[in-house]
């Protein structure tokens, strides 16, 4: 497929991470993910790291400015010149204007569907590598041994923002704030709707026929 240019919505939890790092690797295009970025400025101490910490970690967005300057960074860099995937980015009708002000032309958006009562039940299953920033689910997405990172052996644990309260708040926050980027691409014609399954493969079929159907 020649020069993707994806955009993975969805609600914390819904498998954004998990389908973005697969198509990223049948494509040959990178992933890049906002969390994952300010989750290592957070580890390392930099100056966006400080600026994050506090929202990040209690489930509050970072704000727009913060986060469109490290994705225009991002995307400047070679590897994205032949398409990427975004994962966690745009979060904001602001962020998503802030691409097409880039000049950046995305021709897909998937959205992953997940019910909030399922999203809730999965986050608590969820564990994550603080090193390289992959995920895996206790019962649906499980490491090779349960507690290692099958990736760089790093162990696993669960993110702060993960917490069940914490997991409400995000829920909320992507209802009021990301939910309206449907709208947003929808309009643009490239807004397509992937329902997410209870096995990773089965929303990956589901993800690859989507894409494939609608880039030409
Ligand atoms: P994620 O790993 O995508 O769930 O992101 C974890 C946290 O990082 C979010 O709850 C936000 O605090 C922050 N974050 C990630 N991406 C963005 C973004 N595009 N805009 C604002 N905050 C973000």
């Amino acid at each position: 497929m020649k020069n993707l240019k994806l955009i993975f919505l969805g609600a914390p939890g819904a498998g954004k991470g998990t389908q973005s790092d697969i198509v990223a690797e049948k494509y040959g295009i990178p992933t890049i993910s906002t969390g994952v970025m300010i989750r290592e400025a957070i580890k390392n101490n930099t100056e966006m790291g400080l600026q994050a910490k506090a929202f990040a970690e209690n489930g509050k967005l970072v704000p727009d400015e913060v986060v469109i300057g490290i994705i225009g960074e991002r995307l400047a860099k070679d590897d994205c010149q032949n398409g990427f995937i975004l994962d966690g980015f745009p979060r904001t009708v602001p962020q998503a204007e802030a691409l097409d002000k880039m000049g950046v032309e995305i021709n897909c958006v998937v959205s992953i569907e997940v019910p909030d009562e399922k999203i809730v039940e999965r986050m608590s299953g969820r564990r994550s590598c603080a090193k390289c920033g992959a995920t895996y689910h206790i019962v649906y997405n499980p490491s090779k041994d349960g507690t290692t990172c099958d990736k760089c052996g790093e162990t696993l644990s669960i993110r702060k923002d993960d917490a069940p309260e914490v997991v409400l708040d995000r829920l909320n926050v992507y209802h009021n704030q990301t939910e309206p980027l449907k709208d947003f691409y929808g309009k643009k014609g490239v807004l397509v709707l992937v329902e997410g399954q209870e096995k990773v493969e089965d929303t990956t079929a589901l993800t690859l026929g989507a894409i494939e159907g609608s880039v030409k």
